[in-house]
């Protein structure tokens, strides 16, 4: 037992990303002893930078910050500065280029469609004779928005690489995160701030971390009671069902696996995404990191993201919110109520597809309540 451990602590906080990070900032800001706690070598979590060739390469996957929320905005500037990077990916469909997201350039570049009435008149004639009117999955859903053609060349394929199932057997809520629109706007998303923090996400965590004790390399699970002995409160933020040892069976995840290479050359492929759309590119995106800082280092370094399906030793990423997952999940969410003293947040512990600003938003509305019950 060392001096970190040999303590009482207010909270233990169960991961180091966004979520533990921001809820252990506010609850040492009002004056809580934490002590945080991550299986990995690093903190941070999925937004974690490694520095290669002077150029920040997000490690787990491109992440870029976006929001609605002032508040929020304002939140992360304090822990960096943010540059003005859109993001603006391009879809790469058997060497044929579109413009994402679904906007007048991806409509023009396929079906030559100048104006909006155009392209909206192009899309209605592609599924008239469908007969959708509430979309049951993303097929019909994604259908309903962009055509047939359009569909079947810069989403099915996609989708079903990356989430390893049919199309028509997922919710319809994931093909709405992008925006489709009719004017000629690449960006991919509506929020009204966007931007990547200069110097690397690494900034944001340190700054949340500043103040609070970290203890790396140590996995909750193999000493679940231990962990629990030492502080009053358990902030978890690891997956649900392996907190309750699977009792209800294993929440299904979707993961990815990396393939990082460094080239010899100032400039890969002129864009920090590009999304491959085929059944045939066994990757579904490849990142170009230096883009997303508008990098001038003499070498680049880029990522090939390729879908892996969930198992033991692969990292959870994303949740299947399909009707079985979510079925299971309220089982847990059941225990989960009842475990006293816990708190369960973030992307795993609650099984929902949040982007860095909804966790965020998640772990303050959690801290303020916590600071409110006592
Ligand atoms: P995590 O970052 O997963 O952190 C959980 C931490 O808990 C991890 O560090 C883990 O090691 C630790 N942990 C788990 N179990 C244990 C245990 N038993 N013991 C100890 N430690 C444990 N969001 C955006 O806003 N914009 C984007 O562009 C974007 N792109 C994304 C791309 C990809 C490929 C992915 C997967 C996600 C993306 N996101 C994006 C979402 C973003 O990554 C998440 O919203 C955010 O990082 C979740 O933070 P978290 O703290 O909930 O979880
Ligand atoms: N998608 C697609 N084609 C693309 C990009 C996205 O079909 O070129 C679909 C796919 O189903 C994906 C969803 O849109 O899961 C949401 O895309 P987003 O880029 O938000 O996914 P994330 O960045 O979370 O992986």
């Amino acid at each position: 037992m060392n001096d970190i451990e040999n303590k009482k602590y207010d909270y233990l906080i169960v991961g180091s990303g966004l979520f533990g990070a921001t809820f252990a900032h506010e609850m040492t800001k009002a004056g809580k002893s934490c002590l945080i706690i991550d299986k990995r070598d690093h903190s941070g979590g999925n937004i974690h930078c490694k520095k290669i060739e002077d150029i920040n390469v997000h490690w787990y996957g491109a992440h870029i910050f976006h929001t609605n929320d002032k508040f929020l905005w304002d939140y992360v500037n304090q822990f960096a500065e943010f540059n003005r990077y859109t993001n603006s990916p391009i879809a790469n469909y058997k060497g044929e280029l579109y413009n994402l997201p679904f906007n007048m350039n991806t409509f023009y570049k396929l079906w030559g469609t100048k104006t909006p009435i155009e392209a909206k008149a192009e899309i209605a004639r592609q599924i008239s004779h469908l007969d959708i009117t509430t979309p049951k999955n993303l097929e019909e859903q994604a259908q309903m928005l962009v055509g047939t053609d359009m569909y079947e060349k810069l989403i099915k394929h996609y989708t079903e690489k990356q989430w390893g199932k049919k199309a028509i057997e997922l919710p319809a809520f994931i093909i709405k995160r992008l925006p489709v629109r009719f004017t000629y706007d690449n960006n991919y998303f509506n929020d009204k701030y966007q931007g990547i923090p200069i110097g690397g996400y690494n900034k944001i965590i340190n700054g949340l971390l500043a103040n609070c004790t970290v203890k790396l390399s140590t996995d909750f699970f193999e000493d679940k009671n231990y962990w629990k002995s030492i502080a009053n409160n358990i902030v978890f933020t690891g997956k649900i069902d392996a907190y309750f040892n699977y009792e209800y069976g294993e929440l299904e995840y979707r993961s990815l696996r990396y393939e990082m290479e460094i080239h010899d050359m100032e400039n890969y492929q002129g864009n920090a995404v590009m999304n491959f759309t085929d059944a045939d590119t066994p990757y579904t995106r490849v990142y170009e990191h230096k883009h997303f800082e508008f990098g001038t280092q003499p070498k680049t370094v880029i990522t090939r993201e390729y879908p892996l399906k969930d198992n033991k030793d692969a990292e959870p990423y994303y949740p299947v919110n399909d009707e079985r997952n979510m079925a299971m999940l309220k089982r847990y969410q059941l225990l989960a109520e009842k475990e006293p003293g816990v708190i369960f947040g973030g992307r795993l512990a609650e099984y929902r597809y949040y982007d860095m600003h909804q966790v965020i938003a998640s772990a303050l509305a959690k801290s303020k309540k916590e600071l409110r019950s006592e």
